[in-house]
């Protein structure tokens, strides 16, 4: 079909601008006549995604492994390295266990595990009002504990208590160069710090803080600035993404030994 081949987009996102503004699944497209209206609509969100606005605003949901967020403005949207990271994580969740998601976002990565893991006690944590919003619609229904406020402060009754920290936290350094799409995402979900380790930093305090001896912390972070250098954590790990670049770093609480 010409509208799409035409577009000016990437075929598969005119595809799927043409089924949101037809209200109807990505395959169903190229077997139905747009009405005009719908033809209208799918044309000026072509036109508002040539500006470089995200796809995902668009349409209002992302795609995150097995599971779907509703995301918009004001929320960060879930990228594909992030399900790596997940996927790390899976491995090493038993049932039962009590995991804690800090700077929770749109709720992505605790959707997923609560999709795909094996019965886990889950909490997570988000500071920003509007992704919040977001993490509380994505959560619905699955028994994960989300609470707004900072980090630094949360969930103080879990305290030696949490099999497994996971975040995905802003990790961009304060000014760095950004494609320009991403320039449409919040720059808390983004910038961290002149070295971008300013986050990092309280996700490690705070996971010091919740695990069990013996439990474990797995955070994204920009390429090469990963590592852990904190005496409480050992068997510091790099982890590569899907590209092949230093993207995650997983650690262990140490086991305290009583004098
Ligand atoms: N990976 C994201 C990007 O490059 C940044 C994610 C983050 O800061 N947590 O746009």
């Amino acid at each position: 079909m010409d509208e799409l081949r035409g577009a000016g987009i990437p075929f598969h996102e005119a595809v799927t601008l043409l089924a949101w503004a037809m209200d109807c699944d990505a395959g169903e497209v190229l077997l139905r006549e747009p009405a005009p209206e719908q033809l209208a609509r799918y044309r000026s969100a072509v036109g508002v995604r040539k500006t470089g606005f995200p796809l995902q605003y668009l349409t209002g949901e992302a795609f995150f492994r097995t599971v779907r967020v509703e995301v918009g403005p004001g929320v960060f949207i879930p990228r594909p390295e992030t399900e790596v990271l997940v996927g790390w994580a899976l491995r090493h969740l038993a049932p039962g266990d009590t995991v804690v998601e800090l700077c929770a976002g749109s709720g992505a990565i605790s959707l997923a595990l609560a999709a795909e893991g094996p019965g886990c006690r889950q909490y997570a944590v988000e500071v920003d009002e509007v992704a919040y919003e977001y993490a509380v619609r994505n959560l619905a229904g699955t028994g994960v504990d989300v609470r707004l406020g900072d980090m630094a402060g949360a969930f103080l009754e879990l305290d030696g208590s949490v099999d497994l920290v996971i975040a995905n936290p802003p990790y961009i350094p304060a000014g760095a160069e950004v494609p320009p799409e991403v320039r449409h995402e919040p720059e808390r979900a983004l910038f961290a710090g002149p070295d971008g380790r300013d986050a990092i930093a309280v996700v490690a305090t705070v996971a010091a803080r919740l695990l069990k001896p013996g439990g474990i912390l797995v955070f994204e972070h920009a390429e090469g600035n990963g590592g852990l250098e904190a005496p409480e954590f050992c068997d510091v790990q790099t982890l590569a993404d899907l590209a092949g670049r230093p993207r995650f770093t997983t650690a262990r609480s140490v086991v305290a030994i009583n004098p």
